[in-house]
């Protein structure tokens, strides 16, 4: 079992949505950033990284580098999910948490933890195409693995003002081997289920 913390915060200036969790959000603010500043999506990158000793998202995507403008971030998490599944490593469960006074994102938590967790299985699909042939990745990748909360810092500092925005986020990662399938399969089936 490996831990790993992301931490990212940007700036907020005028515009007309913000792409959190891969979900393009109607806001009258917008993320300031060299990428596509989804701010969910380089937490989520950052925090499998430490999870895995393997530095920060701008050791693999130095933001010097003129490939890395306007980059969609999904790659970016997609390649740490690569990299943790060479680890044999695979996701056991995401707790993420929003700091921003606006838009309100409530009703877009759902689209978002849909959005992670597809990004995650298909992940696992293109990296680990033998492991298909034993189980359904779908019950490896269950929808309660993945948690968002938001909240705000009640008009208090930069958050508060609504001049930023901050995503703190907390991975776990398990060995991917056969108890793990079991645990995946119990958890689906209901019973003991031979791997
Ligand atoms: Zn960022």
């Amino acid at each position: 079992m490996r831990i790993g913390l992301g931490i990212d915060t940007h700036q907020l200036i005028p515009g007309k949505s913000m792409r959190l969790g891969g979900v393009d959000i109607p806001s009258t603010v917008s993320i300031k950033a060299h990428s596509d500043g989804d701010i969910i999506y380089h937490s989520i990158a950052d925090s499998i990284l430490g999870a895995i000793g393997a530095g920060d998202i701008g050791d693999h995507f130095p933001d010097t580098d003129p490939k890395n403008k306007n980059l969609d971030s999904r790659v970016i998490v997609m390649h740490a999910v690569k990299l943790a599944i060479e680890k044999n490593l695979i996701l056991n469960n995401l707790d993420i948490t929003l700091l921003l006074e606006s838009p309100k994102i409530s009703q877009y938590k759902d689209i978002m933890k849909m959005q992670i967790l597809e990004m995650f299985l298909e992940a696992f699909a293109v990296n680990c195409p033998e492991m298909l042939v034993k189980t359904n990745p779908n019950v490896l990748f269950m929808e309660d693995m993945i948690n968002i909360k938001a909240s705000t810092s009640e008009t208090l500092g930069f958050i508060g003002k609504g001049h930023g925005i901050t995503c703190y986020c907390m991975v776990s990662l398990k060995d991917l081997d056969s108890e793990s399938l079991k645990e995946a399969l119990y958890r689906f089936v209901g019973k003991e289920y031979q791997v």
